[in-house]
């Protein structure tokens, strides 16, 4: 659901170059006009090109399928009633301590499915109150944006990496390491902040963890400063953490990345971020993922798509090619009198997800003709009879075409 914040900026039927009522073919049309056109083996070093494929391929994951499609359109059709696009300069600026690695750690809240509800349902989030919004923004600066982070945030920072793969360790997943050097659990209070386990009630906040505060026209609520948002004040601090829960430290994780992460996609991986301060929640580690095109393999949703060079004779005779799939190659039978260009499904063999659903490989075939003299004297014989028996056969390749007449 990160994905949707993404959405914001994007204009999916505008780098289809169709209109948001276009139809399901049409929007297939133009994405495969673009694609073959944009592709990185047509445009060698061509990096607009590149970019532009990478923006269209994008464009149709999202509403090229269906399902995409309509929750695409109707977060489209939210910000366009004006619902929160003026939220997003208030909390877009990400960026932070710098974290050695290329990582750094976000003060940004990302709008996801929760913050939706927040913004619609009234506070929905558990920071309840009268649900008018002021509530509103105090839910959002009690999740760790920098307004508590100023203070004591109520849980970790979220981190942000990026990493680049394979059309093929993303088509079918993949796990990699990191190293993560950020505000990890003390081992010695086991992220508490007490020595001893003892705390009592916020005297400034009475306990609530927050102060209320009147600024014209809105009523706001913010964390309290004393006790950092938790109502409790750590009676002896532990002095390895100095009272916070966390050090900063480096740990290794394995970060997994589920089969079928198209490029661009930010990939939530939910408490894999920074520690939260006296054992509240971790923040979120987000995995910007860069997919780089495949000189094979195009990809429409979970269905793998691929174009094979094959004779005339494969196609009028019939018989079967050999084409790879992200596994081992399959043998896909075409049948005889199969016209250039018609694709074939083959079941099962696409982008396979992890609830055991699988996408297709589409083979699309596509006559080469042999150039001058690439044939040789008994094969250019053989195809001059045939032609001339062709004709004899009564065979006309123009018969029932518009233009005969
Ligand atoms: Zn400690
Ligand atoms: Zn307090």
């Amino acid at each position: 659901m990160a994905m949707q914040q993404e959405w914001a900026n994007k204009d999916y039927y505008g780098d289809l170059g169709v209109s948001s009522s276009a139809s399901a073919a049409d929007i297939k049309k133009a994405y495969r006009k673009l694609a073959r056109e944009n592709h990185p083996d047509s445009n060698p070093g061509n990096k607009a090109a590149e970019e532009k494929f990478k923006r269209v391929a994008e464009a149709y994951d999202v509403v090229g399928d269906e399902e995409k499609r309509k929750e695409y359109d109707q977060f489209k059709s939210m910000i366009g009633s004006g619902g929160f696009g003026g939220f997003g300069g208030r909390f877009g600026g990400g960026g932070g301590a710098g974290f050695p690695g290329g990582f750094r750690t976000t003060t940004q809240t990302d709008f996801d499915a929760a913050d939706f509800d927040d913004l619609f349902g009234g506070g929905a989030g558990g920071q309840a109150g009268d649900g008018g919004l002021g509530d509103i923004l105090g839910g959002f600066f009690n999740r760790g944006s920098s307004a508590s982070r100023s203070a004591r945030p109520s849980r970790g920072a979220d981190v942000e990496t990026e990493i680049a793969l394979d059309f093929r360790e993303a088509a079918k997943g993949t796990t990699f390491p990191v190293e993560l050097t950020g505000e990890a659990p003390c081992t010695t209070c086991h992220g508490s902040g007490s020595r001893t386990g003892k705390t009592h009630a916020c005297e400034v906040c009475a306990g609530s963890g927050f102060i209320r505060e009147s600024s014209g026209a809105f009523g706001m609520a913010r964390p309290c400063t004393n006790c950092g948002g938790s109502g409790e004040v750590i009676e002896d601090p532990c002095p390895t953490c100095d009272g916070t829960g966390t050090v900063r430290r480096t740990r290794s994780i394995t970060v997994r990345i589920p089969a079928g992460v198209v490029d661009g996609q930010k990939v939530r991986l939910a408490g894999q971020g920074e520690a939260g301060p006296n054992g509240t929640p971790s923040g979120d580690l987000f995995v910007h993922v860069q997919v780089r095109p495949d000189p094979v393999f195009t990809r429409s949703g979970d269905d793998l798509e691929i174009t094979v060079p094959v004779s005339f004779g494969d196609l009028a005779l019939g018989g079967t090619v050999t084409v790879p799939t992200l596994d081992k190659a399959v043998k896909v039978k075409v049948p005889a009198g199969t016209p250039n260009g018609r694709t074939l499904r083959v079941k099962g063999r696409g982008i396979e997800r992890k609830s055991g659903a699988a996408g297709d490989l589409l083979v699309t075939v596509e006559v080469t003709v042999p150039s001058d003299g690439a044939l040789d004297a008994n094969a250019m014989s053989a195809l001059r009879t045939y032609a001339q028996a062709e004709k004899d056969s009564g065979f006309n390749p123009r018969a029932g075409w518009a233009g005969a007449r």
